[in-house]
């Protein structure tokens, strides 16, 4: 059986300084632990040429597939603040492009195929726990309808990786983005002052993400919108990514870059769990004033390219970037609202400024009586939301409030609650165990895992419900 993979490469027309040309270092022994049926039949692959020989030998890197131009994409970023002018694809590779089902363009990239001229101290390498982790959790967003990056395949390489003080299996994960371009990626060519590569980038972006945008600042907007719209969700599920530098943010409004993001259990506003974050910059609750910060930097990317007038520019710039806070209130308050089946006139800024209250009082109610997250929302459809609680007593006065509200628009449909609040997401520790059955070489907890999570509104064992017992709780998360 040959595998086919239909490329239709865009970013490699792209000039020579947007990348370096480079193929995967070969792996030892390809092994197959999963491919993504349903995301390749979208893609146009047959699934099961992926996971015959050949198609092993291309998932690992160790042979080209026809039509593929690898490469490694150039971009900088500002990580936790601190600027690096130079970061790029060190551990990935973009093969090429594919239109979907949709006819939309999506990115084909593996991560963990060796180094490249980005790699700077690292190894170039992935190992079993980041890409499984990878794999579960951007599947479950997925699922939830958080826009995201997808999982095609994992595939382990035969190799030993060194990391968490020893040696660990390695393993690739093929990434599926409707592209991999960043704030960062724009960054890169305007420290640079390339303008050129700065307007390129753009019209690339533009054409491939928000065909509707004309201009630069139309450009800008898109991204304000995509970016609040996503982080609204994120908070609507409790999730925490962790790593929220501006190479890590999307122009396409997808979520990426797995490192140390984590689920919540017990609500916390202010939950931090990367061991890399000391001073608590990606808060859960910080998310979106993060978001602000990045968009400013790619704002500041596109000033020349807004007008020529650079106060006017920045002028412009500024009043768009000031947007974010209010598209990202009318998103959060729409999650919120569709949580707790609340509907209302979307004009009506008296209902909007009430149920706003009455959502934060809930989330307080929560983290005073150390509430599960994800158990509160999904039971609050059949009123069993005070089993979530360790001290329920916060939640009684809430939940007259709440009942009121509900009568005044004539109760709420349990359907579109149900729809609203996943039952189910990935929780820490059954990640974490996941992953040491998997290194001792049983995948069936992650095969299980997987299925359950990408079914998040469908009544789950109790096993995948429940929040962790104290010695089970994940207190850090790392980076891999
Ligand atoms: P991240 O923290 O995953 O967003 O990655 C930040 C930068 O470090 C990117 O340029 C990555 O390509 C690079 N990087 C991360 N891990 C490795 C590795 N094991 N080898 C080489 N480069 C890496
Ligand atoms: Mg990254
Ligand atoms: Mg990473």
């Amino acid at each position: 059986m040959t595998l086919q993979i239909p490329f239709d490469n865009s970013y490699a027309r792209l000039p020579d300084r947007f990348y370096v040309r480079q193929t995967a270092d070969p792996v030892t022994r390809p092994g197959l632990i999963v491919i993504n049926a349903g995301l390749a039949a979208d893609l146009g692959i047959e699934a099961e040429a992926l996971a015959s020989e050949p198609g092993l030998a291309v998932l690992a890197g160790n042979a080209v597939p026809e039509g593929a131009v690898p490469l490694a994409q150039a971009y900088a970023g500002h990580q936790f603040g601190g600027w690096s002018p130079q970061l790029g694809d060190g551990r990935a590779l973009l093969l090429g492009e594919v239109l979907d089902g949709s006819g939309n363009r999506r990115d084909i990239q593996l991560k963990g195929s060796g180094r490249t001229p980005f790699s700077r101290m690292g190894d170039g390498r992935a190992w079993l726990g980041p890409v499984l982790r990878e794999y579960v959790v951007s599947e479950a967003m997925h699922a939830m309808g958080i826009p995201s990056t997808r999982a095609l395949a994992a595939v382990t390489t035969g190799d030993r990786v060194f990391r968490e003080g020893g040696a660990m299996p390695g393993a690739v994960l093929t990434r599926v983005a409707a592209s991999h371009i960043r704030v960062g990626t724009f960054q890169y060519f305007a420290a640079r002052c390339d303008e050129d590569a700065v307007r390129l980038l753009a019209d690339h972006a533009r054409t491939r993400h928000y065909p509707q945008a004309d201009t630069a600042l139309d450009l800008l907007n898109a991204v304000i919108d995509a970016q609040a719209r996503l982080i609204a969700k994120w908070l609507g599920v409790g999730f925490i990514h962790g790593v929220m530098n501006t190479d890590n943010m999307t122009i396409s409004g997808e979520t990426i870059d797995y490192g140390p993001c984590a689920f919540m259990d017990r609500f916390e506003a202010g939950k931090v769990f990367s061991s890399i974050d000391q001073f608590g910059r990606y808060a859960y609750n910080r998310q979106p004033d993060i978001a602000v910060w990045n968009i400013a930097q790619l704002a500041t990317c596109l000033l020349p390219l807004i007008d020529p007038d650079q106060d006017r520019a920045v002028e412009i710039a500024t009043k768009a970037v000031h947007r974010f806070p209010e598209v990202f209130a009318l998103e959060w308050l729409a999650v919120f609202r569709a949580k707790l089946g609340l509907t209302a006139d979307p004009d009506d800024e008296d209902l909007a400024e009430a149920d706003s209250h009455l959502i934060n009082d809930l989330l307080s109610a929560m983290e005073t009586g150390r509430a599960d997250f994800t158990n509160t929302f999904a039971g609050l459809a059949t009123g069993t939301a005070d089993r979530a609680f360790a001290d329920p007593a916060p939640l009684a006065p809430w939940q007259l409030r709440y009942a009121a509200r509900l009568a005044q628009q004539g109760g709420a449909d349990a359907a579109a609650m149900a729809a609203a609040n996943p039952q189910v997401i990935p929780r820490n520790h059954l990640i974490e165990s996941m992953i040491s059955r998997a290194v001792e070489g049983d995948l069936a907890p992650f095969r299980a895992l997987l299925e359950t999570v990408t079914a998040p509104f469908a009544p789950a064992p109790e096993n995948f419900t429940r929040p962790p017992e104290p010695d089970e709780e994940v207190r850090q998360t790392f980076c891999g």
